[in-house]
């Protein structure tokens, strides 16, 4: 478990350079949408939809199996991915503006000689930095006639639907691009954050569906610890009637509402998805009719994971798998075999030396991060990282979910409720689900302590040592969290 981080760095780093800086760079078409789960996406499960356009990318590419977010929520991972640090690094813990002096991963790719773009959701409170073009939702943006600012002011999309409109402006974008050299675009969908609004056409569609309920809808939270009971993102308790869009049925009680609530959350997330996945379709159509599909290296991802009533949860914040997990899916025609698979751990902090590492540069030293081309011919180095650190800063936040920070190796997991001392250990092997937490079990006693050095370690590495912003008092000012950034600043 304890690996040398500089020896990783020292190598991928000497690979990456060797391997892309002598051959032509490619293009990089990285689309990430908010809070989709990679078990809604039929190349990691078909239970519940399927999604072809995205697993083409799997089918054509590669699946990562291990990706994870290093806090899993909206903006703090918008931040992590930009800067390839994570959190308490970064300056971005929880829903507060990112510093517009801080150099991104933008900046490094216009320097290096790229065409950047950012299109879609930026959430990040300040006008995006060091792109050459942005369009950008305000805020959360809104799905139905969106408003999306530029660096010119601002245009409003009456009658039109937000996943499309993204899709639009990024293809005119990419069209309008300078042809000598590169782009890297960042194409950001709003869906299928909540509210979870579909186009109406397809929401008919799917509310006549029923959608499968996960085993674990009814999860009873015993042995766990008082973080899970607490927290406000309950399909039973927390769906309001905005997320239903209506009144509750008559008479309809307990679990049976509590079903009820579930279908309707589903269908309007799925169908959220269906768009999503119609819009991955029309960029690789795109891409193919330019004829610079194989050298473009197209990635999807998401910015974390979600509670598809998985722990009788919606949202994303704990460190359980469904939250923790991010899709990853990498295309890049003959450079990566097609259908192939990956299983090392993976962080968000790895994207930004990945975009450097292809574009031929070196990773700075501030990146907390290491580029996965090396990750790509299927193979991991010996030297790969066998765990990763998590932490959660926003308490009580939105849902009232404990802070919490932990590690998760490739067999266990061990999380620390820090706020009450509380801790849950899970053995991801014998208990996918997280449903036995073995933390005060005797046997697991050798385990758990093992799993406390390497988070000590992992917390020394990362230089999280000081607390930092675990007391709410401490946290960066200026939030901007649903506000409109000036489109004149
Ligand atoms: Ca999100």
């Amino acid at each position: 478990m304890k690996r040398c981080r500089e020896s990783i760095v020292a190598i991928l780093a000497c690979c990456s350079m060797g391997t892309f800086a002598a051959q032509q760079r490619p293009n990089i078409l990285f689309v990430m949408s908010d809070d989709h789960a990679a078990h809604a996406i039929s190349a990691y499960s078909d239970k519940l939809i399927q999604t072809p356009h995205i697993d083409r990318l799997a089918k054509e590419g590669m699946k990562f199996n291990h990706v994870f977010a290093a806090n899993s929520i909206c903006t703090p991972s918008r931040a992590t991915i930009l800067t390839g640090q994570y959190s308490h690094i970064n300056g971005v813990p929880v829903f507060n503006a990112i510093d517009t002096n801080k150099v991104t991963v933008a900046h490094r790719m216009s320097k290096a000689g790229y065409y950047t773009s950012m299109i879609g959701k930026w959430h990040l409170g300040t006008n995006p930095q060091g792109f050459d073009h942005w369009e950008i939702l305000p805020g959360q943006g809104d799905y139905h006639n969106p408003v999306l600012y530029t660096r010119e002011g601002s245009k409003k999309y009456q009658g039109e639907y937000v996943t499309e409109v993204i899709t639009q402006l990024a293809i005119a974008d990419l069209k309008a691009r300078p042809k000598d050299k590169p782009f890297f675009m960042m194409m950001h969908h709003k869906a299928p954050h909540r509210s979870w609004d579909p186009k109406e056409e397809v929401a008919k569609k799917w509310r006549a569906k029923t959608i499968p309920e996960p085993a674990t809808l009814f999860d009873t939270y015993e042995g766990r610890t008082e973080a899970i009971r607490e927290q406000k993102q309950s399909i039973a308790r927390n769906l309001n009637k905005r997320d239903v869009k209506g009144p509750y049925p008559e008479g309809l009680t307990g679990d049976a509402l509590t079903r009820w609530c579930y279908q309707r959350y589903m269908q309007d997330y799925l169908a959220c998805i269906e768009s999503v996945d119609e819009s991955v379709g029309e960029m690789l159509k795109f891409l193919e009719k330019e004829g610079i599909l194989d050298d473009t290296v197209v990635i999807y991802t998401s910015d974390q994971g979600f509670f598809l009533g998985d722990h009788g949860l919606y949202d994303k914040r704990f460190m359980y798998e469904e939250s923790l997990k991010m899709p990853f899916l990498v295309r890049w025609g003959k450079n990566i075999k097609a259908g192939s698979t990956q299983d090392a751990i993976c962080v968000n902090c790895d994207f930004a030396p990945t975009f450097l590492s292809l574009a031929g540069e070196k990773v700075p030293a501030e990146m907390q991060g290491v580029s996965l081309t090396p990750l790509f011919d299927g193979t991991a180095p010996a030297q790969w990282r066998t765990s990763m650190y998590y932490r959660y800063y926003h308490t009580p936040g939105d849902h009232n979910t404990a802070r919490h920070f932990g590690v998760r190796t490739t067999t266990h997991k061990l999380i620390c409720f820090d706020g009450k001392d509380q801790w849950e250990c899970y053995d991801l092997v014998k208990d996918p689900a997280e449903l036995h937490n073995i933390y005060d079990k005797p046997e697991a006693q050798a385990v758990v302590q093992e799993l406390k050095r390497e988070l000590a370690r992992l917390q020394k590495e990362l230089k999280d040592t000081d607390n930092l912003y675990a007391d709410p008092a401490t946290w960066p000012k200026s939030s901007s969290y649903r506000q409109a950034p000036s489109a004149k600043k």
